[in-house]
């Protein structure tokens, strides 16, 4: 039976050099569009025309152009690792204190945290990840909490050069009124079960951590590939928990720009403030994009169209080719 040409992922022969220097080449002349987060002081400073992209697949091979070694902060794509942790410390009971919808709001919204008791939608809202936080935060000190998150990224990125930058980590200390009062709710329903300082401390920190493109694509290798990181052999976590992180980032992993990101990209991925977004193609890929101009709802601009392109150049979603 003739089923037609090869569909795009079936194709072996796919350059993806020759596609991320296309995107660069075509995304130049936008270069600085949207707007850099500017409620966070030292993120207010980036210079938003530039633009980078990583992709590592999961044979290896990392393929890299424009700004793809510039070191960014994170911010929320932290959640996704802080997850991980959360889940290794405390298994399925981390689904006690936190949801699995995708909530519609903004990343820092507190409307739904009092019709719902205290409970965020889900780990990748702000008030979600300040949950995940406190888990991470059990048994430990903030600074020991913190340490192990680092070395849990130096692990997962096999990179131990990985470093947190202090002056993003205080910005956001001496300006995250809303996180406060999200914590502070929180706590006064029971949910937060460490002071609202030592909590905030460790997720100021864990979003100050700052990766280039090609370190981020390392360190979502894993979720792209059962589990295990296939550059260094490392399990992190078992193939039905990767399959159910990505289907957290798939549904919640860009806040009321979720369903969008899924329409026009089909990727599971991750965004954050500092204009990074993280996206898995299962059994295919880890790709890293950055551009600090954020869209309205606060997601990478370029990114999510760099994201578009890639898509559709390679045939990459998860809803078909
Ligand atoms: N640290 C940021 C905040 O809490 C993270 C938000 C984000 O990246 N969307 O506001």
């Amino acid at each position: 039976m003739n089923i037609g040409p090869a569909l795009p992922s079936e194709r072996v022969d796919m350059d993806l050099q020759a596609i991320v220097d296309d995107i660069v080449r075509e995304l130049e002349p936008r270069l600085g569009e949207g707007k850099v987060a500017d409620y966070i002081p030292e993120l207010a400073r980036i210079d938003p025309k530039q633009f980078g992209i990583a992709i590592t697949t999961v044979e290896g091979q990392t393929y890299k152009a424009g700004d793809a070694d510039a070191a960014f902060s994170i911010q929320s794509i932290s959640k996704v690792f802080m997850l991980t942790l959360a889940l290794g410390k405390a298994g399925e009971g981390v689904w006690n204190r936190v949801g699995r919808e995708p909530s519609g709001s903004a990343f820092n919204s507190i409307v739904q945290l009092e019709h719902e008791h205290g409970i965020p939608r889900n780990p990748f809202i702000n008030a979600g990840a300040i949950v995940v936080a406190d888990m991470v935060l059990a048994g430990h000190a903030p600074r020991e909490a913190i340490g192990e998150y680092l070395r849990f990224m130096r692990y997962v990125a096999d990179d131990e050069t990985l470093s947190i930058d202090e002056k993003v980590a205080q910005s956001e200390q001496k300006t995250g009124y809303r996180n406060f009062a999200l914590a502070n709710f929180m706590r006064g329903f029971g949910n937060l079960h460490h002071p609202v300082e030592h909590v905030l401390g460790v997720y100021f920190h864990q979003c100050a951590l700052a990766l280039s493109c090609v370190q981020l694509s390392h360190a979502g290798l894993y979720l792209a590939h059962r589990g295990t990181n296939p550059l260094t052999g490392f399990s992190v976590v078992s193939p039905k928990r990767a399959r159910r992180i990505n289907a957290l980032m798939m549904m919640c992993g860009h806040y009321d720009g979720s369903g969008d990101f899924a329409f026009h990209v089909g990727l599971p991925g991750k965004s954050g403030v500092g204009g990074g977004i993280l996206a898995v193609a299962p059994g295919k890929a880890s790709i890293a994009v950055w551009s600090p101009g954020l869209n309205k709802v606060g997601n990478s601009a370029l990114g999510s169209v760099a994201l578009e392109m890639l898509a559709t150049k390679t045939g990459w979603s998860v809803f078909g080719t």
